[in-house]
């Protein structure tokens, strides 16, 4: 393996586990976000493990100046404390090219030409058009040849998972045509850097899993551990998100937005004055047993300003 993918020693806890929370800095956080922030978090203090932030700003048209200040500011409102320096993808561009100079010479990686248009006439699922093609890498979009794509695995909440979205199991693209590297090529690519062995985060990524875990394989690289939360949803398929106009968290009250996110973690049971006091009982009292096992949970309107009308 060579050294851009060797996991970085001082990342190690003692008993070897490292969790994370990469957030994308488009918009503050909020109640959505605050969930994967707090799951993530309290798997990796119950398991006296570490616990890093990466701001995953890979897709730089989509991030808003300063959010990344605001996430950092509203998560340490809420006591959620970090351990070493924060990471920014935008700051990792040659390593992943060097990981796309890997995959193109190991001929695990080809050039792609087709346009979105050509793509949704097909059909929508990329059908491997260019495959055969012998287009070059450079200057096109770059997909991985999926051989053998990983499309089971177990999930430490929901159970044997059998990913069957049909865009989760197409060939997998690794860089746009435009240059911008993608989600899930990244993803994998620093979570194996910074050591992560595991990944707490929302439901919505679960079909994601079949493209990192075959990338995984691919470059010859230890999996983690995956356990996916249930998104909120203001309705149903309606998740929490920027786009979907989520309201920022308040964080005059960070004891009452821990409280619900507990609660909606299945720790409704926890109580306590203080930030730390909630944290240290809802660390104590941490199980994957006691969350919800299921993809989506709907929660009050008043988290998104879609249905209030109000901007904040
Ligand atoms: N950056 C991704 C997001 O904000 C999360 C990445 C992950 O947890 O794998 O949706």
């Amino acid at each position: 393996m060579q050294d851009f993918l060797s996991p970085i020693s001082t990342n190690s806890s003692q008993n070897g586990y490292v969790g994370r929370f990469a957030p994308s800095p488009t918009g503050p956080l909020h109640f959505g976000s605050l969930l994967a922030a707090l799951a993530s978090y309290l798997d990796a203090r119950a398991n006296n493990g570490r616990w890093i932030l990466r701001m995953e700003d890979i897709d730089q048209p989509r991030c808003v100046d300063g959010a990344d200040q605001l996430i950092m500011q509203a998560l340490l409102a809420h006591g959620l404390q970090w351990d070493g320096d924060v990471w920014y993808q935008s700051a990792r561009l040659p390593v992943y090219q060097a990981v796309i100079q890997r995959l193109t010479a190991q001929q695990q990686v080809y050039g792609c030409v087709c346009t979105r248009k050509q793509i949704r006439a097909q059909g929508g699922v990329y059908p491997g058009t260019c495959r055969t093609a012998g287009h070059s890498t450079a200057g096109h979009a770059v997909r991985l040849q999926c051989n053998s794509i990983v499309t089971s695995f177990s999930d430490a909440i929901l159970g044997q998972i059998c990913v069957t979205e049909p865009h989760a199991l197409e060939d997998t693209l690794l860089q746009r045509s435009d240059g911008i590297y993608s989600y899930n090529l990244v993803v994998v690519v620093d979570d194996i850097a910074q050591g992560v062995t595991h990944i707490v985060r929302g439901s919505d990524l679960l079909d994601t899993t079949a493209a990192h875990l075959t990338l995984y394989k691919i470059l010859d690289a230890k999996a983690p551990a995956y356990a996916h939360i249930p998104v909120a949803a203001t309705a149903k398929g309606r998740k929490l998100s920027k786009q979907n106009h989520a309201r920022a968290l308040d964080l005059a009250t960070p004891e009452d937005n821990l409280l619900r996110a507990l609660a909606f973690l299945g720790l409704s049971s926890v109580k306590g004055d203080t930030v730390s006091d909630i944290l240290d009982a809802a660390t104590a009292n941490w199980q994957y047993g006691n969350v919800p096992k299921m993809q989506e949970v709907i929660v009050d309107e008043a988290e998104s300003t879609y249905h209030t009308g109000r901007n904040n």
